[in-house]
């Protein structure tokens, strides 16, 4: 069973996101466990007071170094092996492949949310790395850390219904996946593409692959690296091109 464990002054934040959906049927079956705990515990003064102004003068408060040094002194009194993670909008850049690693690999994963205008850098002592879930400033690290528990848990054996539904998917093999229809098979005018419709496998299998590659090429090109593609890929990227500047010759 993999563990998580996260450090918050919100615990509410994390309990209602994972009282529902997939997540918390993957809790109730006991394939991931998610213990939260209130920062605030960790104080000793009567205010349970977390944060304070920033040496050296400025906006905002800043997280005090005590309860977090608290917290993981209580943590690690069980001897349990711990990747700790802080939240921050300067760490390292979250991805697919960091989910994966996450997910295959058995130690527990405490992340640490932030609030306020971040944390006092002391804290840095206690932590293996610094994860960001993009460049943009939130108001605090649940959001980040929800983000992370919930890429990491559905790539873990048994949390998804259907264990093939996460291995087709975005990023998993480099390229942004392709687009999706159910029925009807014809909407308002639209139509689902033939092709999927043929019964023809071999058929399906490409054109899902060619409109793939079409995705990721017009959205996110800077994820197309050359040791991803096939031979066939490459045929296939060819046929794009010729149809998009036929396309733009108004053919
Ligand atoms: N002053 C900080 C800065 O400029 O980097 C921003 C602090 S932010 C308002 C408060 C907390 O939200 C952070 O300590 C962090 O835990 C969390 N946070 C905000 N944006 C984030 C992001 N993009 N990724 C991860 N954590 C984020």
């Amino acid at each position: 069973m993999k563990r998580f464990e996260v450090i918050t002054i919100f615990p509410n934040i994390i309990h209602a996101y994972l009282s529902e959906g997939v997540l918390s049927r993957a809790l109730k079956r006991g394939v991931i466990e998610v213990e939260v705990f209130n920062l605030r515990d960790y104080t000793t003064d009567r205010h349970r007071q977390v944060d304070d102004y920033p040496y050296g003068g400025g906006p905002g408060m800043v997280m005090k170094p005590e309860p977090f040094f608290r917290a993981m002194d209580y943590l690690s009194k069980d001897g349990i092996k711990r990747h700790v993670v802080l939240l921050s909008p300067s760490g390292r850049l979250f991805t697919q492949a960091m989910a994966r690693r996450y997910a295959e690999s058995s130690t527990c994963l405490t992340l640490i949310a932030g609030r306020y205008e971040g944390v006092d850098e002391r804290v840095k002592r206690l932590v293996d790395e610094e994860i960001s879930i993009g460049d943009y400033v939130l108001t605090g690290g649940e959001l980040p850390a929800l983000v992370i528990i919930d890429a990491t848990a559905r790539l873990i054996p048994g949390v998804l219904g259907d264990r093939a539904s996460a291995e087709d998917e975005s990023f998993s093999d480099g390229l942004l996946e392709y687009p999706q229809y159910t029925r009807p098979a014809e909407y308002r005018g639209l139509r689902v593409p033939e092709v999927l419709l043929s019964g023809d496998h071999e058929a399906v299998k490409r054109w899902r692959r060619k409109e793939a590659l079409r995705k990721t090429i017009k959205q996110r090109p800077e994820l197309l690296r050359e040791d991803i593609l096939s031979e066939e890929d490459r045929q296939i990227l060819r046929e794009i091109k010729e149809e998009e500047n036929g396309l733009y010759k108004g053919g």
